[in-house]
């Protein structure tokens, strides 16, 4: 078990204003922020990242969702970080997502999901490391 996931607050959210509440959340709920950037994603960026998804239906539209406007991308830390964030965020689909998760409270729709989080160990080290050389120090 590690204990860093990575995140992204996605276009939906941050053009919604979201942004601060869905930090706010994420540190009440005892996560720190490792690393973050505001970047404005690519389609061939978005595209690598979502590689996993390139042959279901949604991502064409995913892709186009994504690169739509800004987002953060976040390295977190936390003991049981991964299984700890997917809790705190809730189900994909905003509608059957828990009362009082990331989702519930801020996202649209099933693709307009407000957040994103890492499915396991493996997968959040290959998701930080493809925004995030290492972690610098300035
Ligand atoms: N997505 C979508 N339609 C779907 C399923 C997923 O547009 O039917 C989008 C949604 O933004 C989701 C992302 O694709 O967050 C990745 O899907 P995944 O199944 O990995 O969901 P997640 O891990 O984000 O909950
Ligand atoms: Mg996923």
């Amino acid at each position: 078990m590690s204990n860093i996931t990575f995140t992204m607050i996605k276009p939906d959210a941050v053009a919604n204003g979201h942004s601060g509440k869905i930090i706010d959340q994420i540190l009440e709920a005892g996560f720190s922020i490792q690393a973050m950037k505001y970047l404005h994603l690519t389609p061939e960026n978005a595209g690598k990242f979502y590689a996993v998804h390139s042959e279901r239906p949604f991502f064409n539209d995913l892709v186009s969702f994504m690169t739509s406007g800004p987002i953060f991308a976040a390295v977190l830390v936390k003991e049981n970080a991964v299984a700890d964030f997917r809790t705190l965020i809730g189900a994909t689909d905003p509608k059957k997502a828990d009362e009082g998760t990331i989702r519930q409270r801020f996202a649209d729709s099933i693709e307009a999901n407000a957040v994103h989080g890492s499915d396991s160990d493996e997968n959040a080290a290959i998701e930080a490391s493809f925004f995030f050389n290492s972690f610098e120090r300035f």
